[in-house]
């Protein structure tokens, strides 16, 4: 099978030719349509996660049919259309899983970082970590919910039910919670690059009240803001922008070094906190309510062998919406 493969941290995706894998007995073996591009690729390729299998198969959003089944997994028959998320494998028995925070879990492993991931034509996964995808979505529409969805989701269930929502960075899981947050009734404010004009035009399409600048705070107090940029500078700017009793959420994985701050702007009960990862449970909410909204994804499509080309979109803000990798696609 074709993959984009990256033998170490620093060098770009190489296209290679590996054997097709064999499910384990708790695994499906995936025939790969389509698979999202996150920001967390770029992470690891740039060696700010420190510890991917390597060579490693990138990509934590991956939509494919179910091709063969391992002997105990059940779940699942042959062509059926699963998701897999950045989840994909936690123990059962630590404290974090046994007290419904296995995202939390000691001996979790990832997709796309330790275990090999949907850059393929073809990939195995664990089956208690694939969720069926909602058939309103093509294949294509599908891959942004997996992670910019569900990570997303978890972060937005932790700014609690903030009225006014700052978003700090519009990219992909921005331009997928703006949905839901204006479904519920939320107002919605979004702060982008400095100048990055055409990006807050498209927050405001999406129905942002204000857009602006992240150097800028908003017209008027928020209750809440998440951060979806990787830029610690904005933690002080965020708490700044909420009102007291505030939460502020940072969504990314690893983030520039946070500037120091004054406790007066932290102070008022206003509450800084991460998101990791993502539990099964946020799975099967979020899914079950993107198609209800209906959740729509904007998606620029690249082709497998032009995954290096997909990272260096990303990278310049060049893309609006989500960036998806086509595979095998009919
Ligand atoms: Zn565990
Ligand atoms: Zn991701």
């Amino acid at each position: 099978m074709r993959a984009m493969i990256l033998d170490a941290p620093g060098q770009p995706l190489r296209v290679a030719d590996l054997p097709v894998p064999t499910p384990q007995p708790e695994q499906v073996l995936l025939r790969v349509h389509a698979c999202g591009v996150c920001r967390t690729d770029l992470h690891v390729v740039d060696g700010e996660l420190t510890q991917p299998k390597l060579p490693l198969v990138l990509g934590h959003q991956i939509i494919g049919t179910v091709e063969a089944t391992g002997e105990r997994a059940l779940a699942f028959a042959v062509g059926d259309r699963v998701g897999v998320p950045w989840l994909g494998h936690t123990c059962n028995h630590c404290r974090y899983c046994l007290s419904a925070r296995e995202n939390l879990c000691d001996y979790a492993q990832f997709t796309g970082y330790q275990i090999d991931g949907g850059y393929a034509e073809y990939t195995v996964a664990d089956e208690r970590f694939c969720f069926p995808i909602p058939q309103e979505y093509s294949d294509l529409q599908a891959a942004p919910l997996l992670c910019a969805g569900l990570i997303g989701y978890r972060s937005y269930k932790m700014a609690g039910d903030a009225e006014r929502l700052g978003f700090y960075g519009f990219g992909t899981a921005a331009h997928i919670l703006i949905q839901l947050a204006r479904h519920q009734g939320r107002r919605v404010f979004a702060f982008t690059r400095p100048g990055d004009i055409k990006r807050q035009e498209f927050a405001r399409h999406l129905g942002a009240e204000w857009a602006g600048g992240s150097d800028r705070l908003p017209p008027e107090s928020l209750d809440a803001a998440i951060l979806f940029a990787p830029t610690g500078n904005l933690v002080p700017a965020a708490l700044k922008a909420v009102a007291k009793g505030g939460v502020v959420v940072c969504a990314e994985i690893h983030m520039s070094d946070i500037p120091t701050f004054p406790y007066e702007i932290l102070w008022s009960e206003r509450v800084l906190r991460s998101v990791a990862n993502l539990t099964r449970k946020d799975a099967e909410e979020f899914l079950a309510l993107a198609p209800k909204i209906p959740i729509h994804t904007e998606v620029q499509a690249f082709p497998l062998t032009a995954a290096n080309d997909a990272f260096g979109a990303l990278r310049s803000g060049k893309i609006n919406g989500a960036a998806v990798l086509v595979v095998n696609h009919e």
